[in-house]
């Protein structure tokens, strides 16, 4: 039970800029973040996990200077794998790594 339950404080949340609840909010989405990719860089591993099962981890980018879900969705589409987002770790699914390095640096980040 939250807090608040059953007061005028108990309001899903409302969107900052238009006021709505976030569920109507048409907003555009927020401008990119400020660092660009090409001053950022990825580095790709392969690591084994348990059950001998391969995941593509890319660390170096900050979840505060990119938008790693939009990100996580590109790598899905390119590599057709699964994936997850880990604080600012990025995981595919299975040996991605040259697909996860050719899109990285498509979309003009450095990699390593
Ligand atoms: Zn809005």
């Amino acid at each position: 039970m939250r807090l608040f339950a059953g007061t005028p404080f108990d309001r899903p949340p409302h969107c900052d800029r238009c006021g709505k609840p976030e569920e109507e909010c048409q907003c555009p989405p927020e401008p990119p973040p400020c660092v660009p990719p090409g001053k950022q860089t990825a580095r790709v591993s392969v690591e084994k996990r348990k059950h001998g099962r391969l995941m593509t981890i890319v660390r170096g980018l900050a979840a505060s200077d990119n938008d790693l879900p939009d990100l996580l969705k590109q790598l899905k589409n390119a590599c057709g794998a699964g994936g997850t987002i880990d604080e600012d770790l990025i995981e595919i699914q299975g040996d991605q790594a040259e697909r996860v390095r050719s899109t990285l640096s498509k979309i003009g980040y450095r990699v390593k």
